[in-house]
């Protein structure tokens, strides 16, 4: 895979809502920095986490074929999985191929209950 954990971001990466940027580049955190990690990986499934933008997860715990179609979703309002419904612009949906989790604000990848999700380092 290639992925260059020298050059991970601080405390593993953060998963953020729309109101906070990605970045490509690895996050420092220095001032305070609240910006996402744009290669978080999962050491449980392997599998690189996706994000999408200006949703929620329509319920918790999706199945691992709903989780395929998540991760392959070119029409969000389309997908059955996601709704648009309350402040969900807030929201991004985060999701590798054993898990998905949704938040509006700003914390590391690790505080993520229940999966193992981590900066992969950036080139
Ligand atoms: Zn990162
Ligand atoms: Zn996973």
């Amino acid at each position: 895979m290639g992925t260059n954990v020298d050059n991970a971001c601080a405390e593993g990466g953060l998963i953020v809502g729309t109101g906070h940027a990605i970045a490509a580049r690895n996050v420092a955190r220095r001032d305070g920095e609240l910006v996402g990690c744009a290669h978080l990986v999962c050491a449980r499934c392997g599998a690189e986490v996706i994000h999408l933008d200006g949703v929620r997860l329509e319920r918790d715990l999706p199945t691992p074929s709903e989780l395929a179609t998540l991760r392959g979703a070119t029409d969000l309002d389309a997908c059955p999985l996601l709704t648009r419904a309350g402040a969900a612009e807030k929201f991004r949906v985060y999701a590798c191929a054993c898990f998905a989790a949704e938040t509006a604000g700003a914390s590391p990848a690790a505080w993520v209950d229940d999966v193992d999700w981590s900066c992969g380092g950036h080139s």
